[in-house]
């Protein structure tokens, strides 16, 4: 089967040729039907050769941590599915047994590493590609009569603003104000995800102009360019206080910076892009009482309820479609920074 797989470290992906899975007990191979681009695979491949191991990592890999399918094929002992059946896959496995795993937070399995479990498209071989594995029935959810083309995003540009959005829901009533950063994937997502949870005003700071007039389409209030200005004009919009929740969907060390300028007291910064930058914390260094976090993908019971909203029509994914063999042209278009929402890989 063709798959699309980060094949030599430092150069870009290439479609392959791969032996077909085959599910064996308690395993189930779906068809792919759509895999989502993140920019989270763009931070894979920019890993140097000598650290690229130390996150157990080999390569080749089959890209693809959002991925939708058809049940192709089910191992011995799989009764929740049957061949047919429409499913979205939540993508960070766990051990399954742990107090965060029972909880359906398998995100934060600390045993997984250890255990050599690696999520779909992040060492365990992903969904670009024709056919995906699926270790247990647990990671599948029915996608019913929902598009998975335009819905397989969900599984991650959806799901992991939710999560991070619902640590903060508390602070995030009417009258308040949230700034986010990144208008991309996630972004678009986010800002959709707070007009239909929270009664706050939605500040987006974006670079691109063209990423700052999708986040105003997709429902945020203001938007503005991403550097220091925006401190004194998100203050102007708030009150004079700052923005009771800061989610930085760049982090990289100016925007993580930049975060810490624009928290009111007793806000919430919550840096989910994976850029490398970090916020000090200590007395003095924020408002008083801010809380940092930075937040990983999103929980079971999170993926259920990011499905909810898109039946009931809250939030879409805006999406590009790509063919398998046109899956490297999406990674130059990520990289480019000029895809609208995500970019969607069609086998
Ligand atoms: P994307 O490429 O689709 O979007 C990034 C957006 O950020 C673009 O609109 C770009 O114009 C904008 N941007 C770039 N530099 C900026 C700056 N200095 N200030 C403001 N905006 C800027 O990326 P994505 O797929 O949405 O992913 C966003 C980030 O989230 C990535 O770092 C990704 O790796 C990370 N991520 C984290 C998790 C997690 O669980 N924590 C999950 C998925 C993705
Ligand atoms: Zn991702």
């Amino acid at each position: 089967m063709k798959a699309l797989q980060y094949v030599e470290i430092g150069q870009p992906p290439r479609v392959v040729e791969v032996p077909k899975p085959v599910a064996g007990p308690g395993q189930i191979v779906l068809k792919v039907t759509a895999a989502g681009v993140c920019h989270s695979d763009e931070f894979v491949m920019s890993i140097p050769a000598e650290a690229f191991p130390s996150f157990g990592w080999s390569v080749p890999m089959t890209l693809g941590h959002e991925g939708a399918g058809i049940v192709h094929e089910i191992g011995a002992g799989v009764t929740e599915f049957s061949v047919g059946d429409a499913v979205l896959v939540y993508g960070p496995w766990g051990c399954g047994s742990c107090t965060y795993c029972v909880e359906g937070n398998e995100m934060l399995c600390p045993f997984a590493v250890e255990l050599g479990i690696q999520p779909p498209g992040l060492g365990h071989p992903g969904a670009m590609a024709e056919y995906l594995l699926v270790d247990d029935a647990r990671h599948l959810v029915p996608l019913g009569d929902l598009d998975p083309i335009q819905n397989v995003s969900l599984t991650d540009a959806g799901l992991t603003p939710y999560h991070a959005i619902k640590n903060s829901l508390p602070k995030m009533g009417a009258g308040s104000s949230v700034v986010t950063i990144g208008a991309g994937g996630l972004g678009h997502m986010a800002i959709q995800i707070l007009r239909a949870l929270t009664g706050a005003t939605v500040i987006t700071l974006d670079v691109s102009e063209a990423k700052r007039a999708h986040a105003l389409e997709v429902g945020a209030h203001h938007v503005f360019d991403s550097n220091e200005d925006a401190v004194a004009q998100v203050r102007a919009l708030s009150g004079g206080i700052g923005a009771n929740v800061v989610l930085d969907f760049v982090g990289i060390q100016a925007t993580a910076e930049l975060a810490g300028k624009l928290v009111a007291p007793a806000g919430d910064v919550q840096i989910i892009g994976v850029g490398g930058g970090a916020l000090p914390v200590g007395f003095g260094a924020l408002a008083y009482d801010a809380t940092v976090r930075s937040p990983y993908w999103g929980s079971r019971r999170d993926l259920l309820d990011v499905i909810e909203l898109a039946r009931r029509g809250q939030i879409r994914v805006d999406f590009e479609a790509f063919s398998l063999d046109d899956g490297p042209k999406a990674y130059e278009r990520l990289h480019a920074g000029t895809l609208r929402g995500r970019a969607v890989i069609v086998p």
